[in-house]
């Protein structure tokens, strides 16, 4: 018998081919949080998915990156469990996580397995044993597991015994071509839902597009499941755009200031650029790792087992990093190459502050960005009305980074939902200056028309900007580009002030960038108005960043001890006191530390300074089964600390 105290639930009679009706209160999920997870209260549309789950309904549960989604399948298991309902099959893509996954549930005092790939044969026949005889709650398997014909003979037998308790379809957007990870093993687990009538099963993901999203309901044929979409906000999470100078600098100089010592993922386009600023990261004393899909799957697993059990490591890599990724306590994810789309933006950042601490979505931009990310929606070797969709959503993002006005708000806006300023974004905490680029955009756009005139070629941005600015280089010259009526028009704005307006003129459609032809610029249709005055450009001014550096040594010594709450230096002491403690215990159990306890309960316990069992209740984050395994030795450390 699980020791936590479940509310009165009429117990299910288990028989074959029987679909019990249960009662399963309010008052027995509000238990199972509380006893098992130590968490207080639910979240957003938590409780209301959990009910109509637990109740045997079909869901479909739309959360971002963070949301809270592993409980709302997590507390109707158990329930149901307990209800006499069996087991509950999580279906993930996961695979190199399912371990810490398990290892998670074990400490909260849950019985979990998992079947996959990197079992022994021997392994795997030791968990179907425990599944046969009832003994595992929540069984986490990779899709093409699910599918093969003895694990489906398996279920069959659960199923004759009234055993099969709900389907968890995690990540479900990989059913979809539409996702950005579409796995073609979730298109087989339609059988669940025909082999298993009646078994209640819920899809989960973070990924919101209205057409990825449809293509789950039909793919899973869930069509007549209920749809909960949760709020897409993550109020914890700073936005900052900033424009590229020296992004390799500018990185250096986030990372040092404002988060030294703290764990990161930093994205980068290309393989290789990955492995360079890892290199740089680490040159620079800063405990850095490279990933990307180019290692083999070995060194991988020991860089994201690194990033996931040490502390403060920043993870260098491509998007090929971060599904799944659960650690909570991920202060910064930073951009150095601009993604593809705003989806991607958003998955990628809400990787961010998943404890709901303060945390940093950082993303430095340029021209050379607009123009790679254009380049390969036309390279492609995709149909034209296939581009078009992906030249929108680019167009979505270049106007997000481009914006003045509160980077929140347009982000949910482009999710569909409206919001006021959040006061929590670069643009909402220091306001741009504005100034009106129309003047510099026409001079820039006429340049453009008078060297085709002369020359019948395009030039790029830099040969442009120098033409403008009455610069005299060898290419000006060899050109004769200094006879142009419009050279040094523009000597009184900087280079930086004419990027701003030629991006702006990108994204607006008044000029287009030619990809065949060195990345030329060249005029279209909507110059025209550009260029008579009839459209305004507006742009945020450029504020220039001091360059100079922090001391490390004054950075390093306050680095020493960060928590996520203010204590004093003696609860400082107790709180790394705990974090050792809890390092070893980690070790010894072979998991990430925060699997053990979050930064923030133990900040809360450093804080109480608790001197019996009493007062470690009702701190969040420790369940019964944390309290029994650790309450001794955590009154331990704290006295002695
Ligand atoms: P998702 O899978 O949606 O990305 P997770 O299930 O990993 O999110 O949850 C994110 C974090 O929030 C986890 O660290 C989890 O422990 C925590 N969490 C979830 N629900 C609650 C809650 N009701 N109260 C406190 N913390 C919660
Ligand atoms: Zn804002």
């Amino acid at each position: 018998m699980p020791f936590w105290p479940l509310a009165p639930v009429a117990i299910a009679q288990a028989a074959p081919n029987f679909i019990a009706v249960i009662t399963l209160t309010p008052e027995s999920y509000q238990h199972i949080l509380s006893d098992v997870f130590g968490y207080a209260q639910f979240r957003g549309p938590q409780q209301a998915i959990i009910e109509h789950v637990g109740a045997g309904g079909d869901a479909l549960v739309l959360m971002p990156t963070g949301g809270g989604k592993s409980l709302c399948y997590q507390i109707p298991a158990i329930a149901r469990q307990q209800a006499g309902h069996g087991i509950t099959v999580v279906i993930s893509p996961l695979i190199a996580l399912m371990h810490d996954q398990v290892g998670a549930l074990h400490e909260a005092g849950v019985s979990a397995a998992f079947l996959n790939s990197t079992l022994s044969s021997d392994e795997a026949y030791q968990v179907e044993q425990r599944l046969m005889r009832g003994e595992i709650t929540l069984l986490y398997a990779a899709p093409e597991r699910v599918t093969t014909p003895r694990f489906l003979a398996q279920l069959d037998s659960l199923f004759e015994r009234g055993q099969l308790s709900l389907f968890a379809i995690d990540e479900a957007h990989c059913v979809s071509q539409w996702g950005h990870d579409f796995r073609p093993e979730y298109r087989a687990l339609t059988v669940l839902h025909e082999r298993f009538v009646g078994v209640p099963r819920m899809a989960l993901t973070a990924t919101a597009d209205d057409l990825t999203r449809a293509d789950i309901l039909e793919r899973l044929q869930l069509e007549d499941a209920r749809a909960f979409v949760s709020s897409f906000d993550r109020p914890n999470i700073r936005y900052t755009i900033v424009e590229k100078r020296d992004s390799t600098q500018q990185l250096l100089r986030f990372i040092e200031r404002e988060h030294e010592g703290e764990a990161g993922i930093v994205y980068c386009q290309s393989r290789r650029k990955v492995e360079d600023i890892a290199q740089t990261l680490v040159d620079a004393g800063i405990k850095a790792l490279p990933y990307h899909a180019g290692f083999d799957a070995k060194l991988r697993q020991t860089h994201q087992d690194r990033f996931l059990r040490e502390e403060g490591i920043v993870m260098v890599a491509t998007i090929a990093f971060g599904m799944g990724i659960d650690k909570p306590d991920v202060r910064f994810v930073a951009h150095l190459d601009m993604p593809k789309n705003i989806e991607g933006y958003y998955q990628e950042t809400g990787r961010a502050g998943r404890d709901g601490l303060p945390a940093e979505a950082w993303m430095g931009y340029g021209l050379q960005d607009m123009v790679n990310q254009r380049r390969m929606i036309d390279e492609s070797p995709a149909g034209e009305e296939f581009k078009q969709v992906m030249r929108g959503k680019l167009d979505a993002l270049l106007g997000l980074a481009e914006a003045s006005d509160c980077r929140r708000v347009r982000l949910l806006a482009y999710f569909g939902a409206p919001s006021q300023p959040c006061g929590n974004c670069d643009n909402c905490l220091n306001p741009p200056d504005v100034w009106d680029g129309t003047d510099a955009a026409r001079k820039l756009l006429s340049t453009i028309y008078r060297i085709q005139q002369m020359s019948g070629v395009s030039f790029g941005a830099g040969h442009l900007m120098d033409i403008v600015r009455g610069k005299l280089t060898e290419k000006v010259t060899q050109y004769g580009h200094e006879s142009l009526s419009t050279f040094g028009i523009g000597a009184n704005f900087t280079e930086l002030q004419l990027r701003g307006v030629l991006r702006q003129l990108i994204a607006i459609g008044a000029l287009a960038v030619d990809a065949q032809a060195f990345n030329t610029l060249q005029l279209t249709e909507q110059s025209r108005g550009v260029l008579k005055g009839e459209v305004t450009v507006r742009l945020r001014e450029s504020v220039s960043t001091p360059v100079e550096r922090k001391s490390r040594r004054t950075t390093r010594l306050s680095a020493v001890v960060k928590a996520p709450i203010n204590l004093d230096s003696e609860g400082l002491m107790r709180y790394s006191a705990l974090k050792a403690w809890r390092a070893e215990v980690a070790r010894e159990h072979n998991l990430p530390a925060y699997v053990i306890f979050h930064d923030a309960t133990l900040a809360a316990i450093a804080q109480r300074a608790p001197q019996s069992l009493d007062d470690l209740q009702g701190i969040s984050g420790i369940g019964a089964k944390k309290l029994e395994a650790y309450a001794d030795e955590v009154l331990r450390v704290v006295a002695l600390a």
